[in-house]
């Protein structure tokens, strides 16, 4: 922790280049894309695509799920999505899944996670989507099939919020699924894979 301390009460030397730009963030945000990814500390959003601060609105989840839509109820998730398209006009909405994910092997092995009743329900929903993937994710090759197809179901959940269907039906957002290895840092566009990110 001291370490991470340290690095932070240093942060505003080590920027003192870019003094002006930073200064110029005092003035709002315009981020071209909401990036929806997992919690996970290895994938680091802005690393992965040059992002200078501004540049991406984010919304981290365990498994990088997006819950489905419902108009009652509070969720974190859903308020993200609402002001990132209707506030903030986000011309893109990345979904990020990666390598070596946690979550999705729990749910792809079907683990037993009675000690982490949170994360449980969390994850829960989201079993049957990836029920069509071969495989126990025993290993890598197994489980980047679970995590691609875990990926397109988000990217179907986020079709149901409203605000998503207005902006995409409105030709003003496009919608990405991406595939990230931990490992070799390579980057795949999961469009190219399937055509339609929507499917598996
Ligand atoms: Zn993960």
């Amino acid at each position: 922790m001291n370490d991470l301390l340290e690095r932070a009460r240093s942060f505003q030397q080590r920027i003192v280049r870019d003094r002006g730009y930073y200064r110029s963030l005092a003035a709002g945000q315009a981020p071209a894309a909401l990036f929806i990814t997992c919690s996970d500390s290895r994938v680091v959003p802005s690393l992965i695509t040059d992002a200078h601060p501004g540049e991406l609105f984010e919304l981290r989840t365990a498994g990088h799920v997006v819950p489905p839509y419902t108009a009652a109820g509070r969720c974190a998730e859903a308020a993200t999505i609402e002001y990132a398209v209707e506030v903030l006009r986000v011309r893109e909405v990345i979904v990020c899944g990666h390598s070596h994910c946690g979550a999705v092997a729990a749910l792809a092995r079907g683990d037993d996670l009675s000690t982490l009743p949170s994360v449980a329900n969390w994850l829960a929903p989201s079993r049957p989507a990836l029920s069509s993937v071969r495989g126990a994710a025993e290993d890598d090759i197994e489980l980047e099939a679970h995590v691609q197809c875990h990926v397109a179901a988000q990217l179907e959940a986020l079709r149901g919020y409203p605000q998503i269907e207005r902006a995409v039906a409105a030709g003003r957002l496009g919608l990405h699924a991406w595939y990230y290895r931990v490992d070799t840092a390579e980057v795949k566009e999961l469009t190219a894979v399937y055509g339609d990110p929507g499917r598996c």
